[in-house]
């Protein structure tokens, strides 16, 4: 019965190999079905057509392929491409197709829902179902390389962890689709291409940095406030400011690698210079740049954003203390797949 069949793509190459030996056949035979699975992407061991017919049907006695299926894909007028991908166990979560004049941007989910509870998030309010297998992480990736090809006649350039979930929470598969990602045996792409994103996980941050990853790392701070951010991002009482700081402290020391932080200006809740020159003070030990995020309001309309003023304020106060930043235009607003808006409502 096929709940009894493994998941093939949850073996590694050498796995695959001594399967294949311990079956009689010849070990390379592994390395054939794992390009299949990773490079060329295959649904099914039907499409493995230069195995033979008998190994074909042995692999579909015994694994499973599980690809995720893009249930519903909806385009923007600003060309923004949300996926509702439905997994295996019927549960969904999305990705979006980022399109500029030069680059392709997926931003893809890590988690069913999210272990964490930032009040302005979307996604906060789905119960967090599961972690994302590696493979399904690599799918999400696959399916909008495939749209870009299609739609702007260009590969995938870049990545972002910023979907559904935190990505850090779910760490060990994250890394292992990274993995697949890079490698030339999977997509093949640079890492310096791929950012994770986080709200800001400490001890996960120090690992990142003794593990020495070579992609890059986004902190969605929000707030340099500790008073702030907790109302805002409740799990900071736990993950304090201070501590968040001392893991990037910690992170630059060892990668020497700029770190960006996402931020968010609302309306009446960190629109001032107090929290523009907390921010300052929060991002000048190490290289950094924000990112000044349009917000798109959720349903109940509890967070605005903030008046151009306020922007304009955060920036000359950024730039006058030699930080980078940049204003990002919200995209794909009209399809709910703008940052924060996440919820599988499609
Ligand atoms: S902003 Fe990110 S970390 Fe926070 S609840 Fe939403 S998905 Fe989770």
């Amino acid at each position: 019965m096929a709940k009894n069949k493994r998941d093939i793509r949850a073996f590694t190459k050498e796995q695959l190999r001594s399967f294949f030996e311990t079956q009689g056949d010849k070990a390379f035979r592994g390395n054939q079905v794992y390009e299949w699975l990773w490079q060329k992407s295959a649904h099914t061991f039907e499409d493995m057509t230069n195995i033979s017919k008998e190994t074909r049907q042995m692999l579909e006695d015994n694994f499973v392929i599980n690809h995720i299926k893009v249930d519903q894909m909806q385009r923007s007028s600003d060309g923004t491409i949300k996926n509702a991908v439905r997994l295996h166990d019927d549960l969904i979560v999305e990705s979006v197709l980022i399109p500029t004049k030069t680059r392709t941007t997926a931003c893809v989910s890590s988690q069913v829902g999210c272990s964490l509870d930032c009040k302005f998030c979307a996604t906060a309010r789905l119960k967090r179902m599961r972690n994302l297998n590696p493979d399904e992480i690599y799918d999400q990736v696959v399916a909008i390389d495939n749209e870009s090809r299609l739609y702007f006649d260009r590969p995938l350039s870049n990545i972002v962890f910023m979907g559904m979930g935190e990505p850090l929470m779910n760490y060990n598969n994250v890394l292992k689709a990274i993995d697949k990602i890079t490698s030339p045996e999977g997509l093949g792409m640079s890492p310096k291409r791929i950012i994770v994103s986080t709200s800001g996980v400490p001890k996960m941050i120090r690992k990142m940095a003794d593990e020495q990853v070579k992609f890059k790392l986004a902190v969605s701070l929000h707030s340099a406030i500790d008073e702030i951010r907790t109302s805002i991002m409740p799990f900071n009482a736990k993950f304090t400011l201070a501590d968040l700081r001392e893991s990037l402290e910690y992170w630059y020391l060892k990668t020497k690698s700029r770190i960006t932080y996402e931020y968010v200006v609302w309306d009446g809740i960190n629109d001032t210079q107090n929290d523009a020159n907390a921010l300052v003070d929060f991002c000048r030990f190490a290289p950094s740049k924000v990112n000044l995020i349009e917000y798109n309001p959720i349903d109940d309309g509890e967070f605005q954003q903030a008046k151009n003023a306020a922007i304009e304020m955060y920036v000359s106060t950024l730039e006058r203390n030699g930080i980078t930043v940049t204003v990002r235009r919200s995209r794909g607003k009209d399809i709910d797949a703008a940052c924060g808006q996440l919820a599988n409502k499609s």
